[in-house]
This record gives C-alpha cells, structure tokens and sequence, in this order.
C-alpha cells in the first residue's frame, strides 16, 4: 500500500469536483450570446459567486487562471506594470512563482528579513513606498505562516499580492477583512482539478494586463474560459471549506504525532517548521543524509514524500528557503518535507514511523553526494 504524504506539492481530486467537472465538462464557450453560451455562462457565474462568498470577496474580484503560478505572475507583473515606481519589497522565501516573476521585472528588489522559524519578522522596509510588496501567506516548504495582515497594515498605499497557494482550503480567508490588492490559488492544492488557479483582484488598483486577447476576466486573463473547472474548483472550495475546522484539529494532531515519533525513533533530528505553522506540515532534517536518498528509500517502502519545493525536486542542492532561515548548507541537504491531508490517517503515520528509523540510518551510511 502507497501513503501519499506529499499535499503540499498536490493532493488528489476530491470526488465532488470530479462530478461538478464531468457534469459541465460540454459546457461550451460562456461568452456566445445563444443558449448554449448563456447555459454555460450561467454555471460560471454560480460558480465565480460561490467562490466569492467562500473567499471574502466579490464576484467580479475572481479572475480564473490556468494554474497558481499565472495569478502570481499576473499579479506581479501588472501591479508592477500599473506604478511608476522601480521597487519590489519581496521575501527570499517566496515559491519561484512570485520569486523569479519579481527578479524578471528588472524592479530594484528589496526582501523582507526571515527569522530561524522561517517567518518574516523585520517589517521596516514598508516604510518606504513601492510598486508592490508581494509575499506568501504560508511557505510551502516550512508551512510557515506570514504575518500577512500586519504586511499589508505595514504597507500603507502600496499595493500588496499575498501568494495563498498553500492557504487556499486549508485556513480561512477573507479577502476584504484582509485587505490586499490581489490573492493568488491554487485549485489542485485543495482538491481541484490540476492547471485551474485563481486571482482575487480589487476593482482599484488593479494589475495592469499582461496576456493580451479578447478581454474576458476584465481583461487580466483574456481566453475563453474553461467552465467545467469553474465549477470544479467551487465543489472542491465549498467542500474544504465546510470540513475545515475539524481538519485543521485532526491534521495537527497527526502531525504532531509523526513530528515526535520521528524524534524519539531518529537521532539528530532538526525539525524546520515552527509555530504558527500549517496545520499538515512538516519539514526537517536528517543531518548526514542527502534528501534525495531519503526520498528515494521512502519511496521503497510506500511512502511518498518530497524534499520540499516541487519544482526544485530532482536537483540535488540545499533549498534556498531553509537558507534564507539561517539552516546551514549540510543540514538542509538532508531535508525532507511530510505534508498532511484529507486521506491521511492513524495508519499512514504509523508507516512512516515503522520505516524512517531504518530509511535514515541507511540514508547516512550512503552519505552525503560531495
Ligand atoms: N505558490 C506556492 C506557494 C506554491 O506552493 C505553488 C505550488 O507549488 C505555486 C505558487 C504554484 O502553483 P501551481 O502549481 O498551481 O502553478
């Protein structure tokens, strides 16, 4: 038997999104003016409103995208497009969604400080206005959760994106109590079919566009839409939602269970992720070994795990986000990340502790890659 222990990276498709997605998967083009486009108009609409209320916000503020990776893009490219100012505030934590879209800008860059435990912790660079501050509301690596009220308190009139990709299903969120210019997530994250993402956008100040085409979602993500992972992505929002709250308890005391069996079965255990933290995560490090080995003999034994950034998976190097917190090179090569979800139980953390013991141990006999 397989244990997927790997929700941060995906997480299998829950099944009333695959229903609300084969229902309207003939759904043709919302924007014809006949009946066919006015049926398929009318399950976007129910759908965008759904999403809405579920998020804290209007229905024209959700822009539907093909992935989380597009919303951070057009987010930071048009709100950096959309002001005459040169200067990005950042953080050396952010996925390379938000990362690698801010360095493409040429923008003069400034990033926020990270603590040990992985948060933000040193807000005086919002004192100076810029084009945007762009952060994450949890790391998808640590699970740390950034004090993104306080980042957009801070930030006064200048424009904030607060990548939610990780938070989308599994915390609360309330876009106008929060008060940021976009939001950005990720359907597949919580259940949701896989290249289906969102932007929650203010009317003002809005992103400026970055695709160019017939001017669907008011003209920030232009192409016809694909209506049956609208629908899909409200059943799976609706559902996360509604089983949130008693999922955050199960999850955390799962979590805490594999953290100190892991502790008490290992020696030399550093573990990354501190509170607050996502209720599913957990990062840490197996000091000796390489990560890529420990993956590798998990994977043997039916566990399915990751070092911690999907995309950098493969490369063997120590992850920029525990480095960024201080983790010295050695040790964050040895990292790897569990993640938590809707099918983990008793008995997956019971697998991963009748192996990790043995799985490490043979992890530092092979040592480290030079
Ligand atoms: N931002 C964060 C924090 C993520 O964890 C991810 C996915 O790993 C993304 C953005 C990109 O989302 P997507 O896979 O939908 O492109």
């Amino acid at each position: 038997m397989t244990h997927f222990l790997d929700h941060a990276a995906t997480m299998p498709m829950r099944q009333v999104a695959i229903d609300a997605w084969v229902t309207h998967a003939q759904a043709l083009n919302p924007g014809s003016q006949y009946g066919s486009g006015r049926q398929a108009r009318s399950v976007l609409d129910t759908a965008r409103e759904r999403i809405a209320e579920l998020l804290g916000a209007d229905p024209i503020e959700v822009i539907f995208t093909a992935s989380g990776t597009e919303a951070d893009n057009l987010a930071v490219t048009g709100l950096y497009a959309a002001s005459p100012l040169d200067r990005i505030i950042t953080t050396p934590i952010e996925h390379p969604a938000v990362l690698a879209t801010v360095r493409a800008t040429g923008a003069t860059v400034d990033l926020l400080p990270v603590d040990a435990g992985g948060h933000v912790h040193d807000l005086s660079l919002l004192d100076t206005p810029a084009a945007l501050v762009a952060c994450m509301w949890a790391n998808n690596e640590t699970g740390a959760i950034q004090p993104v009220a306080s980042i957009v308190e801070a930030a006064g009139e200048t424009p904030v994106h607060v990548d939610a990709v990780q938070v989308a299903g599994r915390l609360p969120i309330d876009f106008h109590a929060l008060g940021a210019t976009t939001l950005a997530a990720s359907a597949h994250k919580f259940g949701g079919p896989r290249g289906a993402g969102l932007l929650l956008t203010r009317r003002s100040p809005a992103p400026l566009p970055v695709l160019h085409g017939g001017g669907q979602e008011r003209g920030i993500r232009p192409g016809t839409l694909d209506v049956a992972s609208a629908a899909a992505i409200a059943a799976a929002l609706e559902e996360a939602v509604g089983e949130m709250d008693a999922e955050i308890l199960r999850l955390s005391g799962l979590r805490d269970r594999l953290r100190s069996g892991i502790c008490e079965l290992v020696p030399d255990v550093i573990v990354h992720t501190a509170e607050p933290a996502l209720p599913g995560h957990l990062h840490l490090s197996f000091p000796g070994a390489e990560g890529d080995s420990l993956i590798m003999l998990l994977d043997q034994a039916g566990i399915e795990a990751s070092t911690g950034s999907a995309c950098s998976s493969g490369v063997n190097r120590a992850s920029d986000v525990l480095l960024a917190a201080g983790v010295s090179d050695y040790v964050a090569r040895g990292a790897v990340r569990f993640t938590l979800g809707r099918e983990t139980t008793d008995e997956t953390v019971d697998a991963v502790l009748a192996v990790i013991a043995d799985v490490v141990s043979r992890a530092r006999l092979a040592g480290m890659a030079g």
